[in-house]
């Protein structure tokens, strides 16, 4: 990396090392495609079929549960268009959270254009979603709900398994964006009451570009990729094996290191808020004080931008995010801390830092010591700070 302190981990992981081993030999020696008859395809039929039970064993699912896509997007694209598409005779209501990710948020636009309704319910103060407002915006043609397990920017986590009974309770179908949350958070597909999720494989150490949708056996949807028929018809298109043979080692480590990393995670989360808060005045901490993901601080600091806050760490070699990667680049501020209360102008003082797997103690003494000074000077310079 350029950069000596990386603190973006909800942006980009990078490829574990032994994921990276176990994926080398399926690009160059067994290249086969599995629609193959031949004993090469056979053996990445095998590999195919092997990781898929991977996947299916780090969220408690069935094997036949798992439908390989080629990242986030495409999972929540074929869970939610397909869904709605594939039941739409029994109602053309879908409710989602005012905090879901941007791409939700689009395929929702998509789907009104389609002549489907949506509705989005409120979260409250800490970005958490609420059973009486859901209950509010129930009608006799809900046929969907879809909240994320965990938000990406303030780290929040839901109470994903009483909403999935609340759910189907009323025999609405749940779908959950676990992406913010696989890795961090223990997902029981069949404790937490979820019929339909989507994981990516970047989230848990696995390379990009592959995902998979988490389907349980009375839920059915249409596809949304056509082509060869490939995933039993739901996502045609040659199967990237080492994408999924990746993704399968990096579920598996996960699922073998994940109480430790989270132990660890913790411990300097909680060093960061409970400094930050105490060296700097007028810092507020982004997001649910405890029920939040262990990688996760989130910060606003009064009267201090947070492109000027970042800019000044990207000049001393750190990498830290304002928030979503995917809607940095706009002036617009972020819609989650928008939908937590905060004005406009409060939501872009915002800061988010997030641990991962090669964070070391002194990525966080850097950050620590290089904070207060930063916004000290910002704040010198501020027009608008009138804090002590
Ligand atoms: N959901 C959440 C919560 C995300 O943070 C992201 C982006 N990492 C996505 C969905 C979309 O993921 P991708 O860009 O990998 O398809």
């Amino acid at each position: 990396m350029s950069n000596t302190v990386y603190l973006d981990y909800h942006t980009a992981k990078p490829v574990d090392p032994r994921v990276l081993d176990e994926m080398m030999p399926w690009f160059t020696e067994r290249f086969a495609n599995p629609s193959s008859l031949h004993r090469d395809g056979d053996l990445a039929t095998e590999a195919l079929e092997a990781s898929r039970e991977k996947v299916a064993q780090f969220v408690n699912a069935d094997n036949d549960e798992i439908i390989f896509t080629s990242g986030a997007t495409e999972s929540i694209n074929l869970a939610i268009i397909g869904y709605m598409m594939k039941n739409r005779k029994r109602g053309n209501h879908l409710i989602i959270s005012e905090v879901e990710h941007i791409s939700i948020h689009n395929i929702a636009k998509y789907l009104e254009r389609l002549g489907f309704n949506v509705s989005k319910v409120p979260v409250d103060q800490y970005g958490r979603v609420k059973l009486s407002k859901l209950e509010r915006r129930v009608t006799d043609k809900t046929i969907l709900i879809s909240i994320q397990y965990a938000n990406n920017e303030i780290g929040t986590v839901q109470n994903i398994q009483e909403i999935g009974e609340f759910a189907n309770e009323r025999g609405i179908a749940f779908h959950t964006d676990a992406v913010a949350a696989e890795g961090l958070v223990p997902i029981n597909v069949e404790r937490d009451n979820i019929n339909l999720m989507s994981i990516s494989s970047n989230d848990i150490y696995g390379p990009r570009g592959v995902g998979a949708l988490v389907m349980r056996k009375r839920y059915r949807v249409n596809p949304v990729m056509i082509g060869g028929g490939q995933e039993r018809g739901l996502r045609s298109g040659s199967e990237d094996i080492p994408g999924i043979v990746g993704m399968a080692k990096a579920a598996e480590i996960m699922q073998s290191e994940m109480d430790d990393e989270v132990r660890r995670f913790k411990a300097w989360r909680d060093r960061l808020i409970r400094e930050v808060l105490s060296i700097i005045p007028d810092a507020h901490l982004n997001g649910h004080p405890t029920d939040r993901l262990a990688s996760n601080a989130h910060f606003r600091f009064e009267g201090v931008e947070g492109e000027a806050l970042l800019l000044s760490f990207k000049d001393k070699g750190i990498s830290v995010s304002t928030g979503s990667a995917c809607s940095s680049k706009t002036l617009e501020p972020s819609h989650t801390l928008i939908s937590t209360g905060l004005l406009h102008e409060e939501a872009h003082d915002s800061l988010q830092l997030t641990i991962g797997r090669f964070t070391k103690n002194e990525d966080i003494d850097t950050v620590l010591k290089a904070l207060p000074e930063i916004v000290g000077k910002l704040r010198e310079m501020s027009p608008i700070y009138k804090g002590r």
